[in-house]
């Protein structure tokens, strides 16, 4: 099938047509976690967002290559640009070295990354892996005439880059703006300009983390390294980089100064960026007590969670929103997730169950229209809340045809289960859990089923002291029992 893919570009501020540079083939990069804490949900819009493009990408037939980054330095505590580095913080607190708690959040995160179903990208390279490059991009940067040297840091001289190109284009801010938004913090006598930002910092002799340069022994700033990967891995013009809406300013819009200054060019093609979470209405924060993170919702342990939620229960929650509206995350509306995937799941389930008939109402009609709405909202910049809403209808009718309300061909049978399972486990990246309630519910549908066997064997044979006491205690256990001609069916009342 032909796609038209819009995306909405945050550059452009509309949805465009989604065109490769090279045909039939993807670049695409997206910021990655800074390793220095426990993943939480704010990790887990992100990377569950741009997985779905990844896959639909993929789906759609095209070769990706998908570069997410770890970041394990230069990311300072305030603005990012300021103060001690958050992983040097944490393991000077800890008394290890800063490469032991990079390396041991890597591993969580990786590990809350698997439970997501989030696929791993084609690439995950680390900033303290790639310092050469990030050296080679401030130098070019130096050359021409964009940065300056201060007191053996270098920085970007966000001023004369403006006089040229525009600075906040990303953001849709001018200079001004910047200006007067922008706070005063110690060390910035070495900057020429209050907005001017860090491409390389010299090292205090209490800093661990640092490295040669022709500057000084110092460190990179945050926003080089994505400049400096995204063009090793994906060239100087690559189609899509991603990200959470907080990194727009000043994260992004730095890399687009730092590729113009460099190269003369934007390397980025489409910038896409996914809204943020919140928690009853609040911002998360760890000083406002909602920081919660992925762990403490898989096993429900923290005081604002009334009960454990599943992996799959957080990604089917995300999924159920927009990836450019907010997304508030409270008990009542997980339970009303948790609820929701199950009937998705409990269909796929029960479509196995469907005895096709030669004179069905439905044919493989139906499957290709449910397909086709369904791509078109794909196709709609990801619309997957849209798509989940027809797989729903769907579900509504794989009901009917349990309970022999409606009827179906094999063929139409065959296209269903085909595009139901395409939606669900393919492009939305949703799986029943190992045992959690898809396994579990799988043997105990197929015991209900042994059980009304037994039953019908019973009838056929007069005996019926059995098929009652089945009926009966199965009403008692909340199944609802029902005789057709055909035989038995029946279902869990919740
Ligand atoms: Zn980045």
């Amino acid at each position: 099938m032909q796609h038209s893919f819009f995306i909405y570009n945050t550059l452009t501020r509309q949805k465009e047509l989604f065109k490769p540079l090279v045909p039939g083939r993807v670049g695409m990069y997206v910021c990655g976690p800074t390793v220095y804490g426990d993943p939480h949900l704010g990790h887990a819009r992100p990377s569950i967002t741009f997985d779905i493009l990844f896959r639909y990408l993929k789906h759609m037939g095209y070769k990706v290559r998908y570069v997410r980054n770890i970041t394990d330095v230069g990311h300072l505590e305030h603005d990012a640009d300021e103060g001690e580095d958050k992983i040097a913080k944490k393991a000077r607190l800890e008394q290890l070295e800063p490469m032991e708690v990079a390396e041991y959040y890597t591993l969580r995160y990786h590990q809350a990354m698997e439970a997501l179903n989030v696929l791993p990208p084609s690439i995950e390279p680390h900033a303290t892996g790639h310092i050469i490059e990030q050296i080679e991009l401030v130098k070019e940067i130096l050359n021409n005439g964009y940065a300056y040297v201060s007191e053996g840091s270098v920085y970007f001289d966000v001023e004369k880059y403006n006089q040229k190109y525009r600075y906040g284009k990303l953001s849709n801010r001018n200079l001004e703006d910047v200006i007067n938004n922008s706070r005063t913090l110690d060390g910035q006598d070495e900057k020429h300009n209050q907005v001017d930002f860090a491409l390389w910092k010299k090292a205090q002799p209490q800093h661990i983390m640092r490295w040669p340069s022709p500057w000084s022994d110092g460190f990179p700033g945050w926003h080089t390294e994505c400049t400096a990967m995204g063009r090793k891995y994906l060239g100087s013009h690559f189609d899509i980089h991603g990200g959470g809406m907080d990194l727009v300013f000043p994260h992004h819009e730095c890399e687009i100064a730092q590729s113009v200054a460099s190269q003369g060019s934007d390397m980025v093609h489409y910038w896409m960026h996914n809204n943020m979470i919140t928690i009853n209405g609040q911002k998360m924060g760890k000083s406002l007590g909602n920081f919660i993170t992925l762990e403490q919702f898989f096993t429900g342990n923290h005081e604002k969670l009334t009960e454990a939620y599943s992996p799959m229960t957080i990604r089917f929650f995300i999924l159920q929103a927009h990836y450019r509206s907010t997304v508030d995350f409270s008990n009542e509306a997980l339970q009303a997730s948790r609820k929701g995937l199950e009937r998705l799941l409990d269909a796929l389930k029960q479509l196995e169950r469907v005895q096709p008939q030669v004179q069905g109402q439905l044919t493989a009609d139906y499957a290709k229209e449910l397909q086709t709405k369904c791509y078109e909202a794909m196709d709609d910049d990801l619309n997957t809340p849209i798509v989940i809403s027809h797989l729903f209808e769907a579900c509504h009718v794989v009901n009917q045809l349990t309970d022999r309300k409606n009827s179906i061909t094999q063929e139409g049978l065959e296209a269903l289960r085909q595009v139901m399972e395409t939606f669900t486990f393919e492009i939305l990246g949703l799986r029943a859990e190992q045992g959690g309630s898809g396994q579990r519910e799988e043997a105990y549908g197929r015991a209900i089923d042994l059980l009304l066997d037994i039953r019908q064997q019973a009838k056929a044979n007069k005996d019926w002291t059995t098929s009652d006491r089945i009926r009966n205690e199965l009403a008692a256990m909340g199944f609802e029992v029902k005789d057709t001609k055909d035989g038995a069916t029946w279902k869990l009342n919740k």
